[in-house]
């Protein structure tokens, strides 16, 4: 048996495709969705990704400024440039990439983005929101992970869907969103036991770990869907994913690559929610 390979270019374009449109719609009414995009330290990785939403942004037609500053930047200076950015009608989406430099605390200017400009919904309350199911934006890893699992075609309701990883930004809310949709859902971590044995009745596995190919096929039930979140270098300094993919590509149902099936989603899921952002911006006016 070998697995499924997900589409996600295809997937990616096709959303992309009505994103650009709905864009369109509001351009005609005076009002294009704008995202600031906030990059403090010359990080090369941060820079890349920042480059690619910018991109993705014009592709679709939506408003973006990047803010590159100085690592050297102080506490206060980077929250008086996001209460700027609050204030300004033109942007309706705030994101500060991830990480910061050490003497900027994260939460505090995490805290200091507008509720219903947080496009990465990392803000504590539109967490909170989004723990106790009330309609708020979504964070775009996972989001973008449902997006791919609504296009097989498959119920999630009454699966059970394990995932390897509890971060805050990837692990946790993925695990919301598939109790959300009524899985049966494991959470496993750095001090999981026998973690292969609770891998192994995973109907739908998502691996969120950043440790190179650690899913093999010994993790995997034959014919699950197992999901990619993973972006590391393998020993010769290629991209690759948390999962083994010649491995687990022999037994699994469906498989997402890495690269391109969750990382571009990411970014899309990043436009939708600046259009979300846009229009419920323009509702309230
Ligand atoms: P974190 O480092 O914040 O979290 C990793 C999680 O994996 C932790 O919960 C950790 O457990 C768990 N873990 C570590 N080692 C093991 C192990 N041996 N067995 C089981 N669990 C383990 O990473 P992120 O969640 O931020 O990211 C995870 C991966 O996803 C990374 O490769 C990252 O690059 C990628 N990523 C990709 C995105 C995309 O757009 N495609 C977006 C965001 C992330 P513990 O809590 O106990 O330490």
């Amino acid at each position: 048996m070998s697995a499924h390979i997900i589409n996600g270019k295809e997937i990616v374009a096709s959303i992309r495709e009505v994103i650009k449109q709905e864009v369109q719609e509001l351009v005609i009414q005076g009002k294009q969705p704008g995202l600031a995009v906030v990059l403090v330290g010359d990080d090369s990785a941060s820079a890349v990704y920042v480059r690619n939403k910018a991109k993705a942004c014009e592709e679709v037609g939506i408003y973006s400024e990047v803010h590159r500053l100085p690592t050297d930047t102080s506490e206060t200076e980077l929250l008086s440039l996001i209460g700027s950015l609050n204030n300004d009608d033109r942007i309706h989406g705030i994101l500060v990439q991830l990480p910061l430099p050490a003497h900027i605390n994260e939460s505090m200017v995490i805290d200091m983005i507008s509720i219903s400009k947080d496009v990465d919904c990392f803000h504590p309350i539109n967490v909170g929101n989004l723990l106790i199911g009330k309609p708020a934006l979504l964070p775009c890893t996972p989001a973008g992970v449902m997006e791919i699992l609504h296009t097989l075609n498959e119920p999630i309701a009454g699966k059970h869907a394990v995932v390897v990883g509890r971060s805050n930004i990837v692990g946790k809310p993925m695990a919301l969103l598939l109790l959300r949709e009524d899985a049966t859902v494991t959470i496993c971590h750095s001090k999981t036991k026998n973690l292969q044995e609770i891998t192994r009745q995973a109907d739908i596995l998502i691996a969120a770990v950043g440790r190179a190919k650690m899913i093999t096929k010994d993790h995997v039930k034959p014919g699950a869907i197992v999901i990619d979140v993973g972006m590391n270098r393998d020993e010769h300094g290629k991209l690759c994913g948390d999962v083994d993919f010649a491995d687990v590509a022999q037994s699994a149902g469906y498989l997402s690559s890495v690269p391109g099936c969750v990382g571009p989603m990411t970014i899309t899921m990043l436009l939708r929610n600046t259009l979300e952002a846009a229009r419920h911006a323009q509702a309230s006016v």
